[in-house]
């Protein structure tokens, strides 16, 4: 993809799903596009398809896809309230990190996606998404937890992957599961009182 185009939605996903772009096109099962409310507030993104989600076209339905839905779940968040989807649509080999050009042939998509949901936040699903939405942010481990004004309009709000906490099960306080469950308790915070009215935007770095 050439340049960030404002599509529909549909056309959008169509363009995606006939995608060639990068490698990753050879090495696919399914295109992974994303899902969920197309006016939604919050987006969700994460780094790339994984294996189970490589075999639907789905995002997030693997282990670390059902670990966020228990973490959104927890705080009454539902999938059809959010937008989810990643920086590359098409799984990595093994589940590698993507690659600087892999993620820059992919990103048009996520920059229209954007462009089409306007969302308020954006939480960014561990270090890849947090480290293209905000290059001069310190690491997962220092940025998660806090607001980051983006591009003057959107909150970006870095949390660990789902699937670092399947990693580290540990409720103990100041695990990382301990700290994303204090994290998304921000999110639904924050998004409580946006619906209650313009108050103003919470305190940022
Ligand atoms: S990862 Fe993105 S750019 Fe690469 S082939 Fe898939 S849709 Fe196209």
């Amino acid at each position: 993809m050439e340049q960030p185009v404002v599509l529909s939605f549909a056309s959008l996903r169509q363009r995606a799903l006939d995608c060639t772009a990068c490698a990753l096109s050879t090495t696919r099962t399914n295109v992974v596009f994303g899902e969920g409310a197309e006016q939604a507030k919050l987006l969700m993104i994460g780094e790339g398809p994984g294996e189970v989600e490589d075999a639907t076209g789905r995002p997030f339905v693997g282990p670390a896809g059902q670990k966020l839905d228990e973490v959104m779940n927890s705080v009454g968040l539902r999938r059809q309230d959010v937008y989810i989807t990643n920086i590359v649509k098409c799984r990595p080999p093994g589940n590698r990190v993507p690659t600087r050009a892999e993620a820059e042939a992919c990103t048009p998509y996520l920059e229209a996606q954007i462009a089409l949901i306007q969302p308020s936040v954006i939480v960014a699903l561990g270090n890849t998404p947090t480290q293209w939405l905000l290059p001069d942010a310190p690491g997962i481990t220092q940025s998660r937890g806090t607001f980051f004004s983006w591009r003057g309009g959107i909150l970006v709000f870095p949390m660990f992957h789902p699937s670092y906490l399947l990693r580290y099960p540990s409720k103990e306080k100041g695990s990382p599961k301990y700290l994303t469950w204090m994290d998304i308790q921000k999110v639904k915070a924050w998004l409580d009182e946006q619906a209650r009215g313009p108050e103003g935007t919470p305190a940022q770095i």
